[in-house]
């Protein structure tokens, strides 16, 4: 799969807001998404977990 691809998918759009789908990781920076597991994100790269509040 692309880098290019899977990273469009991470953003759609929403009327006229871009919304975003996932969230940053805080270690990795703005051009890593921490990918949704139900009740918690994780980095792939890092290995970061923020549990959903
Ligand atoms: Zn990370």
């Amino acid at each position: 799969m692309a880098e290019k691809a899977r990273k469009a998918r991470l953003y759609k759009l929403e009327g006229e807001k871009l919304v975003r789908l996932r969230q940053p990781c805080p270690r990795c920076g703005p051009d890593v998404f921490m990918a949704d597991h139900g009740d918690r994100l994780s980095c792939g790269k890092c290995g970061y977990t923020d549990f959903k509040k």
